[in-house]
C-alpha cells in the first residue's frame, strides 16, 4: 500500500505561551497603539525596531502593518515619481510588482535563471533600456543571487537597490546579512514568513534622510521622537513639513509576540534549514527532476521547497501535482495557465505588461513548490520526499516525457 501523508502543509507552530503572555499584558493595559505608552515606558513597537536593528546590524528600523507597505514606503521614501520604471523579478509574489504600482511607478520584470534568482544580464540589459534608478530585489523563496555582483553592476549604472527579505530573514550572501546590501530591506512577518504576526513589516537601512522619510510616511505625527531607532530629530527639520501621513503603523500587541520570537530566531532557522536538508536528500538524484543550486557563499533559511521539472509536458506536470496530492502532498505549480492561491506569475499581473521572456517562462512552467511547516518532523520531511520521489517516477517518460 502507498503511504500517504497527514500533516497540514498552512499549519504553523503555536504562538508560545511566553508571546501569549506579552500580548495580554498590552490588552490588559489598554494602549495598543504605539504611540500610546505609560510613564516612562518605551512601547513594544519601539523596543522590537531596536531590538531588529540590533540584529540586522542596522543603523535604523521603522516597524509597519505589513512587508508590503514597507516595500512600497522605501519606494516613497526614495521619491518615486509618477510613470517611473522600477526593475523587479519575473519570479516573485503579488505584493512586489503591487507595491510599485501603489506608488504610481511601473514595474519592469526582470527574468529568472534555473537558480531561481534574478538574471544578472537581462538586470543590465533592462537598467540600460529603460534609465531605470531602482531595483526592486525580491529573494523570491529565499534564494539568493550572487549580491557581490549584483551590487557591482547596480553601483556601476547607479542604481538603488531596495531588497525584499520576506523570505531570507536570517539569511546571508558571503558572511552579509541579507538586507544589509541595498539602500533599504523590507521585511514581512505575515504568518507564512519567519516571524509570524499575522500581519507586519519591518524596514531597515543606514541612511537617516530616508528613514526619516520613512518614518513619517508611517504615520508618526510629529512623535518621531518616541523611536528608539529612527535617525535624530535634526533629520525631521523639513521632512516633518514635507511628508505626507501614509497611516501603516504597527501595534503594540503585534509587537510584543514578536520580540519574543524574535530571540527564538537563529534557532528555528536551524530547524528549517535541518528539514530542508531532509527534502533535498530525498530528492537527490531523481531522474527527470532538477533540484536547485545553493551556492556556498549563500546561508539561506529555508521555509519552503522549491524543484524543477523542466521540459515536461503541462499534463505530465498535473499529473504528478495530481498524483502527489492524492498522498497529501500538496504543490504548488508557479506554471498553470491560471494563478491560483499565493502562486501568480509576471504574465498574470496584467496592469503592468511585459514583454515574453522565454527563458524565464521555461524555468517558470517547471517551477514546483511545498511549505515546510516547523509543525513537520524530519521525519515527515523524509515521507513527503519519498512521496515526490515515486510520483514523479511513476510519470517520468523520458526527456520530452
Ligand atoms: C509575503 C511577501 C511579501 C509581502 O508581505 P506582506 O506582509 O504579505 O505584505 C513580499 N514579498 C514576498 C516575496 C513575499 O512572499
Amino acid at each position: 500500500m502507498n503511504e500517504i501523508f497527514t500533516g497540514n502543509f498552512t499549519q504553523q507552530e503555536p504562538i508560545s505561551d511566553e508571546a501569549i503572555e506579552a500580548a495580554v499584558n498590552v490588552m490588559r493595559s489598554g494602549r495598543l497603539h504605539r504611540y500610546n505608552v505609560g510613564e516612562g515606558e518605551d512601547g513594544e513597537v519601539a523596543l522590537l525596531e531596536q531590538e531588529f536593528a540590533a540584529y540586522m546590524g542596522s543603523k535604523y528600523c521603522l516597524a509597519v502593518s505589513s512587508g508590503g507597505y514597507a516595500i512600497a514606503t522605501a519606494l516613497r521614501a526614495l521619491g518615486i515619481a509618477p510613470g517611473e520604471p522600477v526593475l523587479t523579478n519575473a519570479f516573485t509574489l503579488a505584493p512586489v510588482p503591487g507595491a510599485i504600482a501603489s506608488t504610481g511607478g511601473v514595474p519592469v520584470f526582470v527574468g529568472v535563471t534555473e537558480d531561481l534568482v534574478i538574471d544578472l544580464p537581462d538586470l543590465e540589459a533592462k537598467i540600460k533600456a529603460t534609465g531605470s534608478r531602482i531595483l526592486l530585489l525580491s529573494h523570491m523563496r529565499g534564494h539568493i543571487c550572487d549580491m557581490d555582483d549584483l551590487m557591482m553592476l547596480c553601483n556601476a549604472l547607479e542604481v538603488q537597490v531596495i531588497e525584499d527579505c520576506a523570505h531570507t530573514m536570517g539569511a546571508r550572501w558571503n558572511g552579509i546579512l541579507s538586507g544589509r546590501h541595498g539602500v533599504m530591506a523590507a521585511y514581512s512577518t505575515q504568518t507564512y514568513k519567519h516571524l509570524n504576526s499575522g500581519e507586519g513589516g519591518l524596514l531597515i537601512s543606514d541612511d537617516p534622510d530616508l528613514m526619516a522619510k520613512a518614518t513619517m510616511l508611517s504615520g508618526s505625527y510629529m512623535l518621531f521622537e518616541r523611536h528608539l531607532a529612527a535617525p535624530g530629530p535634526e533629520y525631521f527639520t523639513e521632512t516633518k513639513y514635507q511628508t505626507p501621513n501614509i497611516s501603516g503603523r504597527m501595534d503594540h500587541l503585534r509587537a510584543a509576540i514578536l520580540r519574543v520570537q524574535l530571540r527564538d530566531l537563529d534557532q528555528q532557522c536551524a530547524r528549517w534549514n535541518e528539514r530542508y536538508k531532509v527534502v533535498e536528500d530525498g530528492l537527490a538524484d531523481t531522474t527527470g527532476l532538477a533540484l536547485i543550486n545553493r551556492p556556498e557563499a549563500e546561508a539561506y533559511v529555508a521555509s519552503s521547497f522549491q524543484f524543477l521539472l523542466l521540459d515536461w509536458s503541462e499534463e505530465a506536470i498535473d499529473d504528478v501535482v495530481a498524483r502527489c496530492m492524492k498522498r497529501g502532498v500538496e504543490l504548488k505549480w508557479f506554471g498553470g495557465a491560471e494563478p491560483a492561491g499565493f502562486t501568480s506569475r509576471y504574465d498574470s499581473w496584467r496592469y503592468a505588461p511585459s514583454e515574453a521572456m522565454p527563458g524565464s517562462d521555461r524555468v517558470l512552467k517547471g517551477i514546483l513548490d511545498l511549505r515546510l511547516p516547523l509543525t513537520f518532523s524530519p521525519a515527515d520531511c523524509a515521507q513527503i520526499a519519498r512521496i515526490i520521489r515515486a510520483e514523479v517516477a511513476a510519470v517520468y517518460q523520458g526527456p520530452q516525457g
